[in-house]
């Protein structure tokens, strides 16, 4: 076996479960705003309700659909994301973890 198709294979056999360990079913159940990991990070499904006051990092047009956590097309209405890998998050939802692309 030649060392590029070699290298490829581990990576294929070591990346998998990785893989589906940090990626949402797309039947997986919704995050919920009271999920205690939801709320420590003040998640809102609407990032319209955001409290401004208490997440001045709040941006205007910050959405889970473009933060670069989010594991959905930035069109999905939901999507996965890697800090809640077992629920979706709502597209246009909001929480203090966002990150920019
Ligand atoms: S980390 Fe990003 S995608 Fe995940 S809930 Fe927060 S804003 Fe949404």
């Amino acid at each position: 076996m030649n060392t590029s198709r070699r290298s490829f294979m581990i990576f294929s056999i070591g990346m998998g479960p990785a893989l589906w360990l940090t990626q949402a079913r797309a039947d997986a159940p919704h995050l919920s705003e009271s999920d205690p990991a939801a709320a420590a990070v003040g998640y809102k499904e609407d990032a319209a309700k955001v409290d401004k006051a208490k997440y001045p990092n709040f941006a205007a047009g910050q959405t889970c659909a473009n933060c670069s956590l989010f594991q959905g097309k930035s069109s999905d209405a939901w999507g996965g994301c890697t800090l809640f890998n077992d629920k979706l998050v709502a597209g246009k939802g909001w929480c203090a973890s966002y990150t920019n692309m």
